[in-house]
């Protein structure tokens, strides 16, 4: 393993970021990613600890994954997440740490992940509307999450964005509330394109509400939006703000306008899998190198696993196929 030597893939794209799922089980049911019963969850002996997190962490900060966001399954139902973050924030040379949630167990634990030292929080609400809300995720938690919103609001947590998946047909009126409620509250609010990753099958491409289609809706109901200059140009977000000078929306279109080609992340799955994309169907498990105190064969598997990355998804294609795992087993 050469330290200093940027992950760099065969297209060029270095790579910075690492996401890591923490567990692969989850509290609520959204249907574009789990069905509503009957889930196999992987066996809890064979989920990463939290030490060999911080293990594998230790290796990817020194090469270069300087940013970390940690997710699930539903990074909240597991209950070393303090712990594991505060041993993350303890690495020499860290940028930034990040949490995604559903928000549903957010207002019992934002003072202690607070005091662990976390920050930068995206919570995933796709409408205000309790019954909706109900229907998505299969759970009556709607009220919970505004009251982790709150929470999150007043410890003093920033940025918070809010994640909201857009499916055509279901979500014209809701990109359209919680886009106001953005410029409301101030928190920004990022609309995610269904992807082909949902456990069912139930994805198909009429069923994409597009970035472009979702700018004109806000556009005519709210008004005019402007984009804005990403402050990190390999930022997946499109970001605009409303000419009015209130709020800004973000778009991933990563169905519509994929941003492969600066696509600078890895994914690391709880039962501890590599992973180059979202959409791959190749993994490089870490497991079998944590018995070993040698250092060098993670890197070296890290290495790897940046050669080993394609230039993109295909979901656009004839050739598509899906990943074997659903979105909750890869870590969103
Ligand atoms: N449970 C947490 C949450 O919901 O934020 C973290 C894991 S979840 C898999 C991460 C993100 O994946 C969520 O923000 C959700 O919006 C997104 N997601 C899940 N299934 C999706 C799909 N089929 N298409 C697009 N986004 C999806
Ligand atoms: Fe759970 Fe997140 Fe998947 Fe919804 S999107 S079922 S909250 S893991």
């Amino acid at each position: 393993m050469v330290i200093g030597t940027q992950l760099i893939d065969t297209f060029g794209r270095v790579h910075n970021k690492l996401r890591i799922s923490v567990t692969d089980r989850c509290n609520i049911r959204c249907y574009y990613c789990m069905p509503e019963t009957g889930t196999i969850f992987a066996p809890r002996a064979g989920l990463l600890s939290v030490d060999e997190i911080e293990r594998i962490v230790r290796v990817a900060v020194r090469l270069g994954l300087r940013k970390i966001r940690l997710t699930g399954g539903e990074p909240l139902v597991w209950k070393d997440l303090g712990l594991l973050i505060r041993r993350l924030l303890g690495i020499d040379g860290m940028e930034s740490l990040a949490l995604t949630t559903n928000g549903v167990l957010l207002a019992d634990r934002a003072q202690e992940l607070y005091d662990a030292g976390l920050r930068r929080i995206n919570v995933h609400l796709d409408t205000l509307d309790r019954d909706a809300y109900r229907r998505i995720t299969r759970r009556d938690a709607f009220e919970k999450v505004m009251r982790g919103l709150q929470a999150a609001n007043q410890l003093g947590y920033g940025p918070i964005k809010i994640n909201a998946v857009a499916v055509k047909g279901q979500s014209e009126d809701d990109i359209v509330a919680l886009a106001r409620f953005g410029r409301q509250s101030g928190m920004q609010v990022r609309f995610i394109e269904f992807m082909p990753l949902d456990a069912q099958g139930l994805w198909n491409s009429e069923k994409v509400l597009s970035a472009d289609e979702m700018v004109a809706i806000l556009e005519r109901r709210i008004g005019p939006l402007i984009p804005v200059p990403a402050a990190d140009e390999r930022a997946p977000a499109a970001e605009f703000r409303f000419a009015d000078g209130t709020g800004t929306v973000g778009f991933i279109s990563s169905v519509t306008k994929p941003f492969c080609g600066s696509c600078n992340r890895l994914r690391l799955t709880s039962d501890g899998k590599l992973r180059y994309c979202l959409f791959a169907v190749d993994e490089t498990d870490l497991r079998p190198l944590l018995h070993s105190p040698d250092d060098d064969a993670i890197g070296d598997a890290i290495f790897g696993c940046v050669r080993a990355k394609w230039r993109g998804h295909s979901i656009n294609s004839v050739q598509f196929v899906p990943p074997p795992r659903p979105m909750s087993a890869i870590g969103g």
